[in-house]
């Protein structure tokens, strides 16, 4: 992907890629959606794929795969032991990231769900720059404790700081003198999930490193997202400006002891593992692997996957693959800004992110401002976002509400799967729905599990507000989808 330069004024990011197999989508009238998300209890999971247009909910496991992705599946070498396949893919591994050593596993929770077995005890620290639900999970569940150490800047929702998934380095230099005993690693999350894909610089990946090797601490990086993060190095950082991604990528990894992915975002396929530099470390994880992945040459994925990864990786080091998501994102995020829409700045990788806090500040938050977005989103646009505020909190043991620090909705864009003008509806269509915010109402719970009610939970509105979202539609776009 490029940004191109237009005769008429405008600058546009340019595919430099062809399509060569679609997949047909049906846009259903307004109608309809509201009907659909009615039966989906106004939760977008509940959604079935034949009522969503743009289905933006994640970037996980949902990417196009490129022609060579898909022609190296058809040489994937199913044996159960001393797979050809696995040795390709150990040895991509080793050619990027310098590695000796690699343990699959089926996805990027079970490698930390190996990673978290083998290093933390009860009453164990382990500071990152922010947690991501999976790992937090892990964690927690075996004692330890997460400390979230991101530099201020990382939690504004508006901002221009190019590197909001940064550190605090005086705070991390704090904890681990204070607590390096009780500390077994410090985790780096590039392309910082949960807070909008925001990146760290690469001069910041290498201070805290150095930080929690002096105080004799090992270094995991979480590189699911490692992508979006290099191409935002590449990009915004003075200090990197002359390395080529294989460069930054060799720079950031000499400083790991361990590197673990999900490869249904890292590669562009479905899997994960993790890549480490000492036979030690290799030695004190291995015998997880077996246990409760699969063999030590497949942890649970499938052979083709692993081939399609292989090739995945290497494309992973071409500034024109993993340009097109953050060049989309950004061009999403620009345009909703310059219609006075509410966004997340600057735009990260993953996705771009509506503030529902401002696109409805007369929503309550108790009647889940982040969820009635979703649904308001879906009906203008069968455009399916992921609910990320009070909804996905869970309630305090009393039963009352743990109301979140901010209410998002995440519309994700995986890669290489929309084009532009798929992108350009959803702006119009959010847009459009921006301007008539006041018809947005809020809602209520009619179930409400007692825990994951983001995945499970329905909902109704509180009045009958998406009545009046289908007039207005018609209203203003007539006959039109
Ligand atoms: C998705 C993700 C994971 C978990 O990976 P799965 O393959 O979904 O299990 C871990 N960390 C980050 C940053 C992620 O984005």
């Amino acid at each position: 992907m490029a940004e191109i330069h237009f005769h008429n004024g405008e600058q546009l990011p340019l595919e430099l890629h062809k399509v060569r197999i679609v997949q047909k989508l049906d846009l259903q009238p307004v109608e309809r959606r509201a009907e659909a998300i009615s039966e989906a209890g106004f939760n977008t999971f509940l959604l079935f794929n034949k009522d969503i247009f743009l289905d933006m909910l994640t970037d996980s496991g949902v990417n196009a795969m490129s022609d060579r992705q898909l022609a190296s599946m058809m040489i994937a070498d199913d044996s159960y032991a001393g797979s050809a396949t696995f040795t390709r893919l150990t040895e991509k591994l080793k050619e990027i990231f310098g590695t000796e050593y690699f343990l699959p596993s089926h996805q990027g929770r079970a490698a930390e769900n190996i990673i978290a077995m083998t290093f933390v005890r009860p009453g164990s620290i382990i500071p990152m720059n922010y947690h991501f639900t999976t790992t937090k999970a892990h964690i927690t569940r075996l004692g330890g404790i997460v400390e979230e150490l991101l530099v201020d800047e990382g939690v504004k929702i508006e901002s221009n700081y190019p590197f909001k998934g940064n550190f605090d380095l005086d705070k991390l230099e704090r904890l681990l003198a204070e607590k390096h005993d009780i500390i077994p690693f410090i985790r780096i999350e590039a392309g910082t999930n949960l807070i909008g894909g925001q990146p760290l610089s690469l001069e910041n990946i290498e201070k805290s490193a150095d930080i929690a090797h002096r105080y004799g601490v090992l270094t995991v990086l979480d590189a699911s997202l490692l992508q979006d993060n290099l191409y935002f190095i590449k990009t915004r950082e003075e200090y990197a400006k002359d390395l080529s991604l294989r460069e930054i990528t060799r720079r950031i990894s000499e400083k790991m002891d361990i590197i673990y992915f999900s490869g249904r975002k890292l590669g562009f396929a479905r899997g994960g593992g993790i890549s480490i530099h000492s036979k030690e470390l290799y030695l004190r994880m291995r015998e997880l692997v077996p246990m409760f992945e699969g063999f030590l040459t497949y942890g649970g994925m499938s052979v083709r996957e692993m081939e399609a990864m292989t090739v995945g990786l290497d494309e992973t080091m071409d500034m024109d693959v993993i340009s097109q998501g953050p060049l989309f994102i950004k061009y999403m995020t620009d345009e909703l800004i310059r219609n006075n829409v509410p966004v997340v700045t600057p735009p990260g990788g993953l996705g771009c992110h509506l503030d529902a806090s401002r696109f409805i500040p007369h929503v309550r938050q108790e009647e889940y401002p982040a969820g009635a977005l979703a649904a308001a989103v879906y009906i203008a646009g069968g455009i399916r976002g992921m609910e990320r505020g009070t909804i996905s909190e869970q309630r305090e043991p009393d039963g009352s509400e743990h109301l979140a620090a901010v209410e998002l909705l995440r519309l994700a864009m995986p890669r290489r799967v929309f084009t532009l003008s798929q992108v350009k509806y959803a702006i119009d269509r959010i847009t459009w729905l921006y301007e008539n915010r006041n018809l947005i109402g809020g809602l209520r719970f009619v179930e409400e599990p007692s825990s994951l009610r983001f995945f499970f939970g329905r909902l109704e509105p509180v009045s009958p507000w998406p009545e009046k979202l289908i007039a207005a539609f018609r209203r203003d776009f007539g006959d039109s989808l």
